[in-house]
């Protein structure tokens, strides 16, 4: 190897060791340089340690931006994920299971350590080389070359690609630097917040319920215009709201303030106000406890404040509604969310504009590539990042030749 390596990548994620793999297989020298001692933190936490690889589905509308759909859409053209699931199932050996319920994809093992394990493998099989507890603390471009500042070393490289995550659990080695890196290198930096993220509450009535799941309706709302529906498990936890239906939503809340508007029972208004016409003799707790565990009816009563054992078809229209209300749009009291420590993922990040669509090279600075979470794209709950980081980082490395 000269002493000005062909392609340095700077982080040993999800994203950069596919860009290493791509990189190498387009025919250039690698060296991946990763901050922490092994590669794949966040790969291996991922899932509950069981690695949601993929989903099964995609569509433009499982992903957010600040740039376009039609952004988006070109991107994730280069790489359609049935073919990123034959990648890892015929080309480095990581068989896939589908969880039916969710439509998410696992490694058939169901163990994040093979996926780490094969791209790390991979790429060293390609004859990459992967260079531990090295953090890049600076970039230059200097003649036609990066000369990166990596403790006491410096090291020189034709081309970059960065893969350096965002600011989510930075003890997983994604600390934010690499913003700050990019930023040296003439790119912007769209403001950063938690996505994917726990919610807190102080209303007691609510914390109260923790440990309970259900699956809710649920809409992201603001200045009464629906931002976006979904239909997935809400857990009640001792801060707030966690699960599935919470961690989509987030992003809305965390970034553009929206309300969050709760229907526990899966049955419309006009259903709910049909219901107490057919069956005025019911409970209002009977009604409800078919539909909802026990607690979560009580608790839901109280709000309304209707008794236990009122009869719906007794109940003033006023109150009706009220009940009607509290069960099918109830507006979460959301006090603020657990932050970047535990956020699955960073919202914002290099618009998509600083770099070229087909290749994901920077327009700020020619020869650097950007790839994965650094960039402006944000994926739902279901293996939609880490099929973000793939496609990225395959354009990326591939796009280094
Ligand atoms: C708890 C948790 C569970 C998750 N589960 C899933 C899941 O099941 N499915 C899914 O699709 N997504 C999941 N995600 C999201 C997913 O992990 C990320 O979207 C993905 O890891 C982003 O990949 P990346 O390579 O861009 O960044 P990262 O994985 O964050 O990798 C960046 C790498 O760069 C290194 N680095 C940073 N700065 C420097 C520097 N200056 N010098 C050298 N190295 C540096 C870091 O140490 C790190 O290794 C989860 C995230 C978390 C936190």
């Amino acid at each position: 190897m000269s002493s000005t390596t062909e392609t340095v990548v700077i982080g040993a994620g999800a994203a950069g060791l596919m860009a290493g793999i791509w990189a190498a297989r387009a025919g250039q020298k690698v060296v991946v340089l990763e901050s922490t001692a092994q590669a794949g933190k966040k790969i291996l936490i991922s899932g509950g340690g069981r690695c949601n690889l993929l989903p099964s589905v995609a569509d433009i509308s499982d992903f957010y931006s600040g740039s376009s759909d039609n952004a988006i859409k070109r991107l994730f053209r280069t790489w359609p994920l049935e073919q990123v699931q034959m990648f890892f199932e015929y080309e480095v050996d990581v068989p896939l299971q589908l969880e039916g319920e969710t439509g998410k994809l696992f490694p058939q093992a169901q163990k994040s350590i093979v996926v780490r394990d094969a791209l790390q493998n991979e790429l060293l099989n390609l004859g990459g080389e992967i260079r531990f507890n090295h953090k890049v603390t600076d970039v230059k471009k200097v003649g036609g070359d990066f000369v990166l500042a990596c403790g006491d070393n410096v090291i020189s490289a034709k081309k970059l690609i960065m893969a350096t995550g965002g600011k989510s659990v930075p003890n997983t080695g994604s600390d934010g630097f690499g913003y700050e890196i990019a930023r040296r290198l003439g790119h912007s930096n769209l403001p950063n917040y938690p996505a994917l993220v726990p919610l807190a509450t102080n209303e007691s009535l609510l914390t109260d319920l923790r440990g309970i799941s259900l699956r809710v309706e649920w809409r992201a709302e603001k200045n009464g215009k629906t931002l976006e529906l979904g239909n997935n498990d809400l857990l009640f936890t001792h801060h707030g709201f966690s699960g599935p239906a919470i961690l989509d939503a987030s992003h809305w809340i965390v970034r553009d303030k929206a309300d969050l508007i709760i229907n526990f029972t899966q049955v419309s208004s006009e259903e709910w106000r049909q219901r107490f016409i057919d069956e005025p003799a019911k409970t209002a707790h009977a009604v409800l406890s078919d539909i909802v565990p026990a607690r979560l009816a009580k608790a839901l009563l109280e709000k309304a404040n209707v008794k236990h054992d009122d009869r719906v078809g007794n109940l003033p229209a006023e109150k009706r509604k009220a009940f009607i209300d509290v069960i099918c749009n109830y507006k979460l009291a959301i006090s603020g969310n657990r932050g970047l420590a535990v956020a699955e993922v960073t919202g914002g990040g290099i618009p998509l504009d600083e770099v070229n669509l087909s290749t994901l090279e920077s327009k700020k600075t020619s020869g650097l590539y950007l790839c994965g979470e650094i960039l402006d794209v944000i994926g739902r709950i279901g293996g939609y990042n880490f099929y973000w980081a793939f496609v990225s980082a395959r354009l990326a490395g591939e796009s280094t030749k």
